[in-house]
């Protein structure tokens, strides 16, 4: 082939990639498989000969360009909870053209998300499906071309490493800040960067933080800027807009950092609000006496702070028994002898006991509705799943 003679041997995949004749006719998928471009997705036909076209607005943008793009689809990122913020983040992600992406939660689709999580409908609410799942299958559709994993899971200090490990960024979709300074204590152990993000009512908080680089968690929520911000989602409620602008934001940042424009992140903790039309751009101190950043004391990595138990503003109580898997078929078979109101996918089994609703999951973990004691729910759980 005549153009694979004028490409300089020297020049590596991502440059031929750049060239923009490649984006021509002549780059017919054979070729692209020669000169090793090819990337197949899930039906083992090579998507590279249209890799320019299908990123090409993002690839037009001068600060991205190509080379930002080929270092985006070759780098990962992990999506800790998939809530309102990180469905929006995690499909921003992988209409981007990340190359893989890990989806981290713990719960499943409930009618009251669909108001402001863009990647979920009323059919997964039906199916009370997890939200891992659920992203997982939208997010396919979107872009095939991005490894995808959604793992049904709660991130604690004994699973962090093995669910954290070996991305090149963390991206918080969380709804609590146990989850938020355990990812913070793996992120400045391990040097990895992460991106906090977080919103309620109509107002919405990001920040990026590099150890070594940035102030961490602890020293924004120890200092006088960061005070009175731990307040989460309860009674209060959320918009959709501001979830999504606080997506928007997180993302910008994580495109920036997987781009290799490190020197384009501003370091800033961006605080909005929608509705009053208040916009922030703060410059956070780090705490010379920080606890996790200085003193490098990681309680929560550690397992010395007690994981938490209530679910944010749901009347709901989390219980996590047993270090095993269960087995959610015999676990139906026998509670199906007593309990008429018994409802199960393959991913989750829920009953009623009234005035309680009880949702168990395959890895053990159980949420209780109705009730915002865990003396009641470890009660419930004893009695009705077991040790
Ligand atoms: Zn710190």
């Amino acid at each position: 082939m005549a153009l694979l003679g004028s490409l300089p041997s020297a020049l590596s995949c991502k440059h031929r990639w750049g060239y923009p004749y490649l984006a021509t006719a002549v780059a017919a998928p054979e070729f692209l498989r020669q000169i090793g471009c090819a990337r197949p997705n899930e039906s083992g036909i090579p998507l590279d000969h249209s890799l320019h076209e299908k990123y090409s607005r993002q690839t037009l943008f001068a600060p991205i360009g190509a080379e930002g793009q080929e270092r985006l689809l070759a780098s990962s990122a992990v999506i800790v909870g998939c809530g309102a913020i990180g469905a929006a983040a995690s499909a921003l992600l992988v209409r981007a053209g990340l190359g893989r992406l890990r989806i981290l939660d713990r719960d499943f689709v409930e009618p009251s998300n669909l108001q402001r999580q863009m990647l979920f409908d009323e059919a997964d609410a039906r199916d009370a499906l997890p939200k891992a799942v659920a992203a997982e299958r939208h997010l396919r559709a979107m872009n095939s071309g991005v490894a995808l994993e959604g793992i049904v899971a709660d991130l604690d200090s004994r699973n962090a490493e093995d669910l954290l490990g070996g991305f090149d960024l963390i991206l918080d979709g969380t709804d609590n800040f146990e989850t938020r300074f355990l990812i913070n204590d793996f992120a400045v152990s391990t040097s990895k960067s992460w991106i906090y993000a977080a919103a309620v009512a109509s107002y919405g908080l990001t920040m990026v933080i590099r150890p070594g680089v940035t102030p961490c968690l602890a020293c924004l929520l120890e200092s006088e800027v960061g005070r009175g911000l731990e307040e989460t989602c309860d009674t209060v409620g959320v918009l959709g807009p501001i979830v999504n602008l606080i997506a928007s934001l997180e993302v910008a940042e994580a495109l920036k950092f997987l781009t290799g424009r490190e020197t384009s992140l501003h370091g800033k903790l961006i605080s909005c609000d929608v509705w009053s039309g208040h916009f922030q751009s703060i410059r956070v101190p780090r705490n010379s006496n920080c606890r996790v950043c200085v003193r490098r004391d990681f309680g929560y990595l550690t397992g010395e702070v007690q994981p938490h138990v209530t679910l944010c503003g749901r009347d709901s109580v989390q219980i996590h028994e047993r270090s095993r898997a269960l087995n959610l078929d015999s676990l139906r078979s026998r509670l199906a002898a007593t309990i008429s109101d018994l409802r199960s996918n393959d991913f989750l089994l829920r009953f009623r006991i009234a005035p309680y609703e009880v949702t168990v999951f395959a890895d053990g973990r159980a949420v209780f509705k109705g009730t915002t004691d865990p003396a009641v729910a470890r009660s419930l759980y004893a009695r009705y799943i077991g040790a």
